[in-house]
């Protein structure tokens, strides 16, 4: 018996990347998973190199109807919700159109705060019904340490985290009473595909901050949801766990070379 034997959950972006990683990980610990994207091809072909356990739904974060279906069509599959891991974000566009105050377009700020915030409030407004008449749910939602301060660029990413961190507090003061649990990740660097082909020389970067000399993988983020999702975490609610291996702890002292 898997801790989330039983459970079904969905995964949003799921179609790689951390999504992909964590969708596995809920099915090794017994749950039956529905991944949604907005790349079609892409996500079933995750959902069927995942196992009969997952099934795909191509959707558009941005767009309030394609939202409510995809929620509707775990439903229909599966009959219940139990969890709901509100993942997809826009992040290899990042990189060129959301920069500064000045230079991102008003259009894209927008864009972002419907994929990256609007689309886990519209998905919890959706689900809440079901979890709350089924008994209980959790609610895992994924910020970033961007959320936590300003930086040169991705300012409405670090803005939209921010108000993730946020939904994730109102969503858990609102309906804990309901049994409906609600915490948040708030990732540090995660070499993923988007990652390693948009941030230059990320790689040596994340490892020289990191206390445990490597970055982080989806794995990493992925055990971390199965935890907020689970009766493990039945008494932990309205939580953002920063996961970052220690890199934002602090400086480490100098290694000894001697
Ligand atoms: P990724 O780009 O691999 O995954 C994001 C997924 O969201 C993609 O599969 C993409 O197709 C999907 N998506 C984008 N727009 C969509 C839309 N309109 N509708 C439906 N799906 C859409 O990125 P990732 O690195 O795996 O990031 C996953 C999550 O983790 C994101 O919320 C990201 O902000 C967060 N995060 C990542 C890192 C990191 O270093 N990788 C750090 C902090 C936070």
């Amino acid at each position: 018996m898997g801790k989330l034997s039983g459970k079904v959950a969905l995964v949003t972006g799921a179609a790689a990347g951390i999504g992909a990683a964590t969708a596995e990980v809920l099915v090794g610990h017994g749950a039956q998973v529905v991944l949604g994207d907005i790349r079609g091809d892409l996500v079933e072909e995750t959902a069927k190199r995942i196992g009969d356990a997952a099934s795909a739904v191509t959707y558009d974060a941005a767009d309030t109807a394609s939202v409510e279906h995809l929620v509707d069509e775990v439903i229909a599959r599966h009959g219940r919700l139990d969890v709901l891991h509100n993942n997809a974000a826009i992040t290899a566009q990042a990189w060129t159109r959301d920069t500064t105050v000045l230079d991102t377009e008003l259009d894209w700020f927008d864009q972002t705060l419907r994929v990256n915030l609007r689309s886990g409030y519209v998905a919890a407004r959706r689900a809440l019904p079901h979890m709350i008449a089924g008994g209980g749910g959790a609610i895992v939602n994924m910020a970033s340490i961007a959320a936590f301060s300003g930086g040169p660029t991705l300012v409405g990413y670090g803005i939209s985290k921010a108000g993730v961190a946020a939904m994730t507090k109102y969503l858990a003061a609102q309906y804990g009473r309901h049994n409906v649990r609600t915490n948040c990740i708030a990732p540090g660097a995660v070499l993923t595909e988007q990652v390693l082909e948009n941030v230059p020389g990320v790689t040596e970067a994340a490892v020289a901050q990191l206390p445990y000399t490597r970055a982080g993988q989806g794995t990493d983020i992925g055990n971390v949801v199965a935890f907020l999702a689970s009766e493990d975490a039945a008494y932990i609610n309205g939580q953002v766990i920063t996961v970052d291996g220690g890199g934002t702890a602090g400086t480490p002292p100098p290694l000894d070379t001697a």
